[in-house]
């Protein structure tokens, strides 16, 4: 217990799956949360039920002016920003490259690529004041290899580029002792994971060499550690969080 405790985080897609999960973890660990997500219902009833350290901001993440009240509200809520983890995202249709719609990969592109450009934007200032930042950027499998299981070009592509600004933006900030990485989880159990696939069977399950699917908590573990002082050396990195699934 205690692990963030004096820490103000920003949580974005927070009101489901794994991003639920790492606002229950740092409410946990001391500490205090803004939860953000499209959905105001369920983000607000999170918020509610873990209690006075936690907030809820209706936020869509690919609006680069709602970024400025979710830092507001950090700020007036809990007195500053220490660590942003972006997580909200969208897996978009599973379709190969001719049958992808130029809105459809440019929406992919802005929730999963675009927001996380908007938010560490918009939070450096705060963390330059602060003296202190780590930014968690959510990628996937999917920003390492290309082969994670379904076609989707704008995925892969929106993922490896969170890949590339994560280490972008710590080799500009590092100096500033704002720390910026990246995580890759492989299959986890989710809504998102949920309305992808009824059951991931057999064969997919064989790629992965612990053999199952992850609980979201396996993902959290290592997103608080990114997230507190334990990992005060590490910046600019990419984490793999998939069984071993790209050890392949
Ligand atoms: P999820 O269950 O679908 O949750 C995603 C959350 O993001 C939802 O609460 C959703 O809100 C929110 N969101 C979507 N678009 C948004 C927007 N424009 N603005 C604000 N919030 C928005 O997904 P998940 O599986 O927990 O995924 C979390 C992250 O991990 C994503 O970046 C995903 O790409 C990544 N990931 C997931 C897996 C996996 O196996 N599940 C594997 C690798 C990486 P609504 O519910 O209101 O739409």
């Amino acid at each position: 217990m205690g692990r963030l405790r004096g820490k103000v985080a920003i949580i974005t897609g927070a009101g489901r799956g794994m991003g639920q999960s790492h606002a229950r973890v740092f409410v946990e660990q001391g500490c205090k949360v803004v939860l953000t997500d499209l959905n105001a219902e369920t983000g607000n009833a999170i918020a509610a039920e873990l209690g006075e350290n936690a907030i809820f901001v209706e936020q869509d993440v690919t609006r680069l002016e709602s970024w400025a009240s979710v830092v507001s509200a950090a700020q007036d809520r809990f007195g500053g920003v220490d660590i942003l983890v972006n997580n909200a995202g969208i897996l978009g249709p599973l379709a190969t490259t001719q049958d992808l719609s130029e809105a459809e990969y440019l929406t992919v592109c802005a929730v999963n690529q675009h927001s996380v450009f908007f938010g560490m934007k918009a939070v450096l200032p705060a963390m330059l004041t602060r003296g202190r930042g780590s930014i968690v950027n959510i990628s996937s499998i999917a920003g390492m290899a290309a082969n994670y299981g379904f076609p989707s070009l704008a995925y892969v592509a929106s993922k490896f580029a969170v890949r590339g600004m994560t280490k972008a933006t710590a080799m500009e900030y590092g100096k500033h002792n704002i720390r910026v990485n990246s995580v890759h989880p492989g299959f986890i159990q989710t809504p998102m994971m949920v309305e992808a696939t009824d059951e991931v069977g057999g064969e997919a399950l064989a790629q992965i060499p612990l053999g199952r699917i992850a609980d979201p908590r396996e993902v959290s573990n290592l997103v608080l550690f990114l997230a507190s002082d334990e990992s005060s050396y590490i910046t600019g990195a990419e984490h793999l969080v998939d069984a071993g699934m790209l050890a392949h």
